[in-house]
């Protein structure tokens, strides 16, 4: 049987990929989009780091293709670059394999190390590409840990097949951004000195940016919502870059974020006490929350309304709001679950609370799928007041797990959580716009008040939100659809 030609070939380089090795959002992306690019009829490598980390039952899948020596740095020296194969579901995911740079326990330690392995890291990508001679379209490459990639294919890359790819970079956080200073990058980047200069890498007389010159020189941009690629574009959200990204604007466009509905679909869910669909959330949800209370150690068997909260905790994830309505939240009728890891004065606080409302609370302070599962099935309300948000999938990933998410206005938590309307009976959550204690505590205390005073309507809401499609159909199409405008080009 001859194998079908794929509409677009396209290569993904991240510093993270679920289930080998994940932080956050850019994890779920880049194992959930590769997939759904598939479903589209795209043909889709993945390259990532071989970091420590990884688990045992992964590696001895993985199968050795081949290695070679490569140049890097400004002196040319040469480092190992080894290949490790794995093919899952139809996507082949290679490891760059090398011990001096991937030997941590974890993927990120601290900037002045990651820089030279994400520099090395972006130039083995293309390398590895090369050297198996797999010329894709399209390189999609993610975040600051990828950034040089654009810059790498445009330079030392310039004279071989692969230059007539196409590179697109997305921002998933504009936060971070591989700054440092021009002479420590220019040294392990080994990228030529004209790139050092302002509209590309150059941060100020001192520094170099490495998303900046990513962004500068990538054929096309996305982010993840279409409100933050208006955001950024402004003072108050673009991180220092807002003026670059105005410049830029004409490449760049938002698409939101879905979720893997296949690791995330409440009924086959083996992590929960009772899997449960839309015809019977509302028995399965109170069984769930049960098992969840006495997991925790909290008061079972009552009426109390739980909310819960996965997340990083760090600023970016509106937790000062949390800490500063905490008390007005505990009203005797109110649990709450935290689940995270993070800047120790949030987990400090959340510490506090279990203590002080023993029973009501649980600070769950560890990075726990399992769990993270059973709270999603487990709480009624869902709180993501964050500071600023790319896209955020949390909220999605209650939605589909039937429970209300209570967030704030802003990136994709505006494009995803329609407000609750009491007139029309619409919508899917409880928003504030600004940035204060006060407005959430009254989102919060509207949600409440739904719950306790009219349980038809918040069921309502619950099952619509369960029907609501946060698939990554829609958004791969119109990847795929930036793509072959790409490739066209
Ligand atoms: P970000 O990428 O900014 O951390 P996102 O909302 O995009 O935020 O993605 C967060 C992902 O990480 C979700 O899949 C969420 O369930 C998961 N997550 C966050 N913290 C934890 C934790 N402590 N334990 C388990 N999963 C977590």
């Amino acid at each position: 049987m001859t194998k079908k030609k794929s509409v677009c070939k396209v290569a993904f380089v991240g510093s993270e990929c679920y289930p080998f090795v994940k932080t956050g959002g850019l994890g779920d992306v880049m194992y959930a989009l590769p997939r759904a690019l598939l479903r589209e009829g795209c043909e889709v490598r993945v390259i990532l780091p071989l970091y420590a980390c990884i688990a045992d039952k992964y590696r001895e899948k993985m199968k050795y293709i081949a290695s070679f020596m490569m140049d890097v740095t400004m002196e040319g020296r040469t480092f190992y670059v080894g290949i490790m194969e794995l093919e899952m579901d139809g996507v082949i995911y290679d490891f760059v394999d090398n011990r001096d740079y991937f030997d941590w326990g974890n993927p990120y330690t601290n900037l002045w190390e990651d820089i030279p392995k994400y520099c090395f890291f972006s130039k083995a990508a293309l390398a590895i590409l090369n050297y198996l001679k797999w010329y894709p379209d399209v390189i999609h490459c993610h975040d600051w840990q990828a950034a040089l990639v654009p810059l790498y294919l445009r330079t030392k890359f310039w004279n071989c097949p692969l230059k007539k790819a196409k590179s697109m970079l997305t921002i998933h956080n504009l936060r971070f951004q591989g700054i440092c200073s021009i002479d420590h990058l220019k040294y392990w980047s080994g990228l030529p000195d004209g790139l050092f200069n302002y509209p590309i890498l150059k941060q100020n007389e001192e520094e170099a940016n490495m998303f900046k010159g990513g962004l500068a020189y990538a054929d096309a941009i996305t982010t993840v919502s279409a409100t933050y690629a208006k955001e950024i574009q402004t003072p108050e959200f673009g991180e220092h870059l807002d003026s670059h990204l105005r410049y830029h604007a004409d490449r760049m466009r938002g698409i939101v974020n879905g979720i893997d509905t296949e690791i995330w679909d409440s009924s086959k869910d083996k992590l929960l006490a009772a899997p449960y669909d839309v015809t019977n959330v509302l028995e399965k949800k109170w069984e769930n929350k049960e098992a969840l209370r006495e997991q925790l150690g909290l008061e079972t068997g009552c009426g109390k309304m739980v909310f819960g909260l996965v997340s990083r905790l760090t600023d970016q994830k509106g937790l000062d709001l949390v800490d500063a309505i905490f008390p007005q939240l505990m009203d005797g009728n109110t649990q709450v679950v935290v689940l995270g890891t993070g800047d120790p004065r949030y987990e400090n606080a959340f510490r506090y609370y279990e203590q002080k409302y023993k029973g009501d609370v649980c600070a769950y302070i560890s990075y726990n799928e399992g769990l993270a599962h059973r709270i999603y099935a487990g709480t009624d309300a869902f709180l993501v007041p964050s500071l600023f948000e790319p896209c955020g999938l949390t909220q999605l990933i209650a939605m589909r797990y039937g429970t209300v998410p209570v967030v704030r206005e802003t990136g994709g938590l505006k494009d995803t959580v329609l407000p609750y309307d009491a007139e029309t009976n619409e919508g899917n959550g409880f928003t504030f716009d600004r940035y204060m204690p006060d407005l959430l505590l009254e989102a919060v205390n509207e949600a409440k008040t739904l719950f306790f005073t009219d349980r038809q309507r918040w069921d309502a809401m619950v099952k619509r939100n369960m029907e609501k499609d946060v698939s990554w159909e829609q958004s791969a199409k119109q990847y795929l659809d930036f793509y072959l405008e790409l490739k066209k080009k």
